[in-house]
């Protein structure tokens, strides 16, 4: 309600002229059958053991995906294209102490295997979408035969909307855990900088890609290092992985997509394309910065649930 309050004010004193640089437009309001959220700040809301009261909207029944590590400053309710409605606190904590270790680890990310790591570990991801591409096809086609607006139509498009809203819980579950994983064994960890919006302009490529979950899956790592007090470090898109001999450092030029194993014409060393890239990575993230600082305060978000009939969001 604030963001809304805000939104009017510059509007009117841009109007009035008080306000320099461009105009401002009057707040647009998104559709309705898109994602809607609505903030409350302290005194707007009170958090019980099984209940969360929101000014002018009453109590709310909620389903807590984790505890609360200590009161909220604010809460910010969201509501699904799938009608189903959520809460995220903003909690300050302090960082949580993993045990230190002394492993490194650098990541490649890739469209057949998801991950493969410098120890030469290969992370498969859930293709959720493959599998139930008939449903997906039988629904879609389902929508489009309704008249917009319709009560048919509403249904259908719900029926859609659930859909994916299951597709991503699949993807959301499985990128959690492969990153809790990793930042438990690993003291520093090494992603290569993605240009995932300029490869999914390849429209080849770009279902595929959306449905992996690279961006989401470095914001999970960046997260729950800072958390977790370990060092994420990012390299440049611009680095050779691929191309360059982690043995002896020989670049051999680029590779065909469809090259999986390659030899080095000056040490003869055979590698894996994905594993001898992911080495790579780990090395050029030695001379890198790290991302996070260590230490200190600072905010992260925790996410409940709130119960409706269609709120179970979890175990698709
Ligand atoms: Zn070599």
């Amino acid at each position: 309600m604030n963001d809304l309050n805000q939104a009017y004010q510059n509007f009117f004193t841009s109007t009035k002229g008080k306000r320099k640089g461009k105009p401002v437009k009057p707040p647009k309001f998104k559709s309705r059958k898109s994602r809607q959220t609505a903030r409350f700040r302290k005194g707007g809301f009170k958090v019980g053991q099984h209940k969360v009261y929101l000014a002018k909207i009453g109590k709310l029944k909620i389903i807590w995906s984790r505890e609360l590590p200590s009161e909220p400053s604010s809460v910010t309710v969201i509501k699904d294209s799938a009608n189903r409605y959520f809460l995220s606190f903003v909690v300050e904590i302090s960082p949580e102490v993993l045990p230190k270790n002394d492993n490194s680890v650098g990541i490649d990310l890739g469209i057949k295997t998801f991950a493969t790591l410098s120890n030469g570990e290969k992370v498969d991801a859930p293709k959720p979408l493959k599998k139930r591409i008939k449903k997906y096809r039988k629904l879609s086609k389902s929508l489009s035969n309704k008249t917009k607006g319709s009560k048919r139509y509403e249904k259908s498009r719900l029926r859609v909307a659930k859909f994916h809203g299951k597709l991503k819980d699949t993807r959301t579950d499985f990128l959690h855990k492969l990153s809790t994983e990793i930042i438990n064994e690993n003291q520093v960890i090494v992603l290569e900088d993605l240009n995932v919006s300029g490869m999914v302009r390849n429209r080849k490529l770009s279902r595929a890609i959306s449905d992996l979950g690279w961006r989401q899956f470095r914001t999970l790592l960046q997260g729950k290092a800072e958390k977790y007090s370990r060092d994420f470090r990012v390299i440049s898109r611009w680095e050779p992985t691929s191309q360059v001999c982690s043995n002896c450092g020989f670049k051999g030029g680029k590779l065909d997509l469809h090259v999986r194993e390659w030899e080095c014409l000056n040490c003869g060393a055979k590698h894996d394309r994905d594993e001898n890239a992911a080495i790579n990575i780990l090395v050029a993230g030695g001379q890198s910065e790290t991302l996070n600082g260590r230490g200190g305060k600072r905010k992260t978000t925790a996410k409940a649930a709130a119960a409706n009939e269609t709120s179970t969001h979890r175990g698709a």
